[in-house]
């Protein structure tokens, strides 16, 4: 992995912040753009910019060979099965929302269980409160061990013969704890439950084979992963998408309209309703290609490098808590005694690095971490153990500002 020659393909990581030169560390937010995406983008708009599916004129032509394009290299990329189960959306909350709304409220009853990990973004909690809410399903959670990772004992015990959805992310976002969300498929389908997994911190870092992984859902965000805001996925089985009735509809999802009736297009067209994001799909496919060049494999070794060095580094600092397991994925999340995570985030920023303080839209596992807030530094394949260095130095720096002693 040559990091300082990938890191001239995104723009933005040369610039300074407050005097010094930019470290990102945001990344489980969002991500940087290359300038293989930002060009991508540039030409749709200067060259071919059309709707998809309409007209037969040679803009929409290429708009929507484009279109398609990009969904075919995300099918790819995810290995799923079929185009037919690629579902452009607005990201991980709208697919994990289509899936609560689409698949659950229609086929939960009372006495129905929803099962799901302590660790879920707010994305794969909310909407399954408010199912459990209108249908009376039960919302159960996993227990979970004091490192924050997930026991398959537990996980056995916890999905019964009333569980009907199982809902987990692969990576948390807080913890950085990669869930064996493969073995929790096979123990929810041995019930008869379906396996919802949030792939939002998982598929921008990691190979990702959702036939091998057995999802019947899975959500992912194109910005986190070198591609437009705006843009995601949702992968389902195909038979469980052709059984969904659209939860939004109008613009090209039909198949024909009368005055009082509608029949839906094929998929994955039915459920995809009104002007899809044109630029940010073919965005995706091109930050899709990027990423592919790389290789998958060698990214998540070079941020496990990352990680596992942040990981050491921090721990060894005084009065520094360090949450989630040992063998993590690319973050760090962590409180300095005494000093308030925006403060310590403040702190960083006037130093040019950027990280993250705040509830990382987890409350419930704050409350679990019995803390209101963290800081959290999330790297991507573009950072370099020098600003691992800088992280380490600007957290010393901070303490002595804020008056601990070293
Ligand atoms: N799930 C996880 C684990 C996340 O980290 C995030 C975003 O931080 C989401 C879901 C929501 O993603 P988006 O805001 O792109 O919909």
């Amino acid at each position: 992995m040559d990091v300082q020659t990938i890191r001239k393909d995104f723009p933005i990581l040369g610039r300074e912040v407050n005097g010094h030169p930019l470290v990102y560390l945001d990344n489980a937010a969002t991500s940087q753009k290359p300038n293989s995406v930002i060009q991508k983008l540039v030409d749709y708009y200067q060259n071919y910019n059309s709707n998809v599916h309409r007209g037969v004129h040679t803009l929409g032509t290429l708009a929507t060979e484009q279109f398609e394009e990009a969904r075919e290299k995300i099918r790819r990329f995810i290995h799923a099965k079929s185009t037919k189960e690629i579902i452009y959306t607005r990201g991980t909350t709208d697919s994990l929302n289509i899936v609560a709304y689409g698949y659950g409220r229609v086929n939960l009853t009372a006495g129905d269980e929803i099962v799901i990990s302590p660790m879920e973004h707010h994305a794969n909690l909310i909407p399954w409160q408010q199912v459990a809410q209108v249908t009376g399903a039960e919302l159960k959670y996993f227990p979970m061990k004091p490192d924050g990772m997930l026991d398959l004992d537990d996980v056995r015990k916890t999905i019964t013969d009333k569980t009907k959805i199982v809902a987990c992310t692969e990576v948390s976002n807080v913890l950085g704890t990669v869930n064996p969300v493969k073995e929790i498929a096979a123990i929810a389908h041995e019930k008869g439950a379906i396996m919802v997994v949030d792939g939002a911190q998982s598929t921008p870092h990691m190979p990702v084979d959702v036939q091998d992984m057995d999802a019947d859902f899975f959500a992912f965000s194109g910005h986190k992963m070198l591609g437009p805001t705006g843009i995601g996925v949702l992968y389902g089985r195909q038979e469980l998408l052709e059984a969904m009735e659209p939860v939004q509809t109008g613009g090209e999802m039909i198949d024909e309209v009368d005055f009082h009736s509608a029949t839906w297009a094929e998929l994955p067209w039915k459920l995809e309703a009104g002007t899809p994001h044109i630029s940010g799909a073919i965005g995706l496919g091109a930050a899709v290609d990027y990423l592919e060049n790389i290789g998958m494999e060698a990214i998540n070794r070079y941020e496990t490098e990352l990680a596992d060095a942040a990981y050491e580094k921090l721990k060894e600092l005084d009065g520094v808590t360090v949450y989630g397991p040992k063998h993590r994925a690319g973050l760090v999340s962590f409180n300095i005694d005494g000093i308030h995570p925006h403060d310590v985030s403040t702190a960083l920023d006037a130093d040019g690095i950027a990280v993250r303080a705040g509830h990382h839209c987890a409350q419930p596992l704050m409350r679990w971490l019995k803390c209101e807030s963290t800081v959290r530094a999330s790297f991507y394949f573009y950072n370099s153990l020098d600003e691992i260095e800088t992280l380490a130095k600007g957290i010393k720096d901070a303490k002595e500002f804020f008056g601990h002693v070293i």
